[in-house]
C-alpha cells in the first residue's frame, strides 16, 4: 500500500517525532515545519479544542488533504487545572522548558505527596479545505515530581510520572510514553478515524 501524507499543524519537532513513531510506517508524517509558506497561527482560543480547531482549519485551507493538530498541556490539580492551555508559555516566555518547569516546581514546592495529581491532555483535530471535521481527546493521569528527572521527551516530562510509575517520563522514554500518553490516546482514535475516511 503507498504511503498517505499526513501534515501535522504544528511547528513543534517534539510533537512530529512522537506522531512519527507512533503512526509507524503506513503514514508519511510532515509538519509546518516542512512547509515555510504556512501561516503562524495565533493560539487565541481558551481551550483545546478551540485551539486545535485554530490551527487544524488555518493549515488545511494552504495545502490539500487531511491535515492533524495536536494542542496539549498539563492540568495540575493542586494548581486549579493551570497551566493548561497555557502550559507552553507557563514560566513567562513562550516555548521555554527550563522556565516552565522552574515555575511548576515553584509552585508546587508546598503541596503534599498525596495531593500532587495532574494529568496531561491532548486534543486532535482533523481538517480538509479549512473545516475542522472530527475531533479527539487522550489523557493520561499522574502526578507531578518533587524534582526533575531523566532526559528524553520534552516539556514537562522529567516532572511527570504517569500512575503505575515512580519514573518520569523522560526517564520512561518513547517506547513507554507512546503507549500511555495522551498523543498516542488522541492519535489511535484519530488514525482510525482517517483509515475509514480516507478511501
Ligand atoms: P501547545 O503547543 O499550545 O499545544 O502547547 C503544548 C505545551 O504543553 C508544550 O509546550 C508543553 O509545555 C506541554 N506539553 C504538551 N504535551 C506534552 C508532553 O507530551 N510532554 C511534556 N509536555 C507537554
Amino acid at each position: 500500500m503507498p504511503q498517505a501524507t499526513l501534515i501535522i499543524a504544528t511547528r513543534n519537532a517534539h510533537k512530529t517525532m512522537e506522531i512519527r513513531q507512533m503512526a509507524g510506517d503506513d503514514y508519511l508524517v510532515r509538519d509546518a515545519n516542512d512547509y515555510p509558506d504556512f501561516p503562524q497561527v495565533e493560539e487565541t482560543g481558551t481551550t483545546f479544542l478551540e485551539n486545535a480547531t485554530l490551527k487544524a482549519e488555518a493549515i488545511s485551507a494552504c495545502v490539500q488533504g487531511f491535515v492533524l493538530s495536536d494542542d496539549s498541556g498539563l492540568e495540575v490539580d493542586a494548581l486549579g487545572g493551570a497551566p493548561g492551555v497555557w502550559s507552553s508559555s507557563f514560566g513567562g516566555e513562550e516555548g521555554n522548558h527550563a522556565r516552565n518547569n522552574l515555575r511548576l516546581l515553584d509552585e508546587m514546592r508546598e503541596v503534599p505527596e498525596g495531593a500532587r495529581g495532574a494529568r496531561f491532555v491532548c486534543v486532535m483535530v482533523i481538517a480538509r479545505d479549512g473545516k475542522a471535521l472530527a475531533h479527539f481527546r487522550g489523557t493520561v493521569e499522574g502526578r507531578i515530581l518533587a524534582a526533575p528527572s531523566g532526559a528524553e521527551g520534552f516539556g514537562y516530562d522529567p516532572l511527570f510520572a504517569p500512575i503505575g510509575h515512580d519514573a518520569s517520563f523522560a526517564e520512561l522514554g518513547a517506547p513507554i510514553k507512546n503507549q500511555l500518553s495522551h498523543r498516542s490516546r488522541a492519535l489511535s482514535a484519530a488514525l482510525e478515524w482517517l483509515n475509514n475516511h480516507s478511501h
